[in-house]
């Protein structure tokens, strides 16, 4: 049923990679050039005016925090970035992001560790959360044809449809934690986690997320939903009368986004705990939107 999923474009491959990045100044190099495409800049103040530290590589002195003393503020390519402050080298740093990106169901920090080598599960785990964080992302107000719907993740299967929208998901209701999406029609996705499918809820979200001048908004015929007539051109798909698609009204992108989370969250992470989602969505999230950007990798790094 859904059609003409567009092909995901060529990431960077394992041994682009190595390449790119044969050894850690080739990776600090990459970093600056992300960080401060027109040159370096003091994190501090935003000074352009800096100057090489002699003695140090990749350090930096900013002329204008405390210009003159000896104790300027110097600072280094990692300052300000999830980074700075950890004993991996920026090389492992790439490497685990690099797994997360070319993965379409995300890595577990379990399998990190085992590919990375790291003695450390916590070690595995952090990096990956610091990298989640990094990719949360501000998404443009959604315009064009856009589809709307809500989802559970986590719990248990079996009850999943029985108590679907009980108004206690995500409470109790098996452990499930309510997600709500929307993408525009070849276009981004936002999705969120929020404490329940309540009208309010869901148009609160709307209002932020889809643009105000949008030319259709798909939504199933939840009662939560029943309030965009009037305010938006709104078609409704009801599924339980066994419709699916009624010519442009279907919700089938967003359910195709929803199967993908599911699929890894079930499948690569086994378990989300409800605190996490958050960035597990961020990271589905990130994916999604950048399916398209040969340069996933680069946008990313700019992020950290
Ligand atoms: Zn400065």
């Amino acid at each position: 049923m859904r059609s003409k999923r567009p092909k995901p474009v060529h990431q960077l491959t394992e041994p682009e990679f190595e390449t790119l990045f044969p050894d850690e100044d080739a990776c600090c190099a990459y970093l600056v050039a992300r960080r401060w495409p027109e040159g370096v800049r003091c994190p501090r103040c935003g000074n352009p005016a800096v100057y090489d530290l002699p003695s140090r590589k990749w350090h930096w002195q900013c002329t204008k925090c405390a210009p003159g003393g000896n104790t300027g503020y110097r600072f280094s390519h990692l300052a300000g970035t999830i980074f700075e402050n950890t004993n991996k080298p920026l090389r492992q740093w790439f490497k685990v992001a690099h797994l997360m990106l070319v993965s379409k169901k995300g890595m577990s920090a379990l399998q990190i560790m085992r590919y990375m080598g790291f003695g450390s599960y916590k070690t595995a785990w952090g990096m990956c959360h610091k990298i989640r964080t990094a990719l949360m992302e501000n998404v443009e107000k959604l315009g064009g044809i856009v589809e709307v719907d809500e989802t559970y993740i986590g719990g248990k299967d079996k009850n999943r449809h029985k108590d679907k929208r009980s108004g206690k998901a995500g409470r109790g209701a098996g452990g499930k934690t309510a997600v709500v999406g929307a993408v525009k029609r070849k276009g981004n996705v936002v999705a969120r986690v929020i404490e329940n499918a309540s009208r309010k809820t869901l148009e609160a979200f709307i209002k932020e997320t889809v643009s105000s001048k949008v030319s259709l908004i798909c939504t199933d015929d939840w009662r939560g939903y029943d309030g965009l007539d009037g305010k938006y051109p709104h078609g409704v798909i009801d599924h339980s009368k066994d419709m699916h698609v009624i010519g442009v009204v279907h919700t089938q992108t967003i359910e195709g986004f929803w199967s993908l989370i599911k699929r890894g969250v079930v499948g690569t992470f086994h378990k989300v705990s409800r605190k996490y989602l958050p960035l597990y969505v961020a990271e589905f999230q990130f994916r999604y939107n950048n399916r398209r950007n040969a340069d996933i990798f680069g946008t990313a790094i700019k992020e950290c």
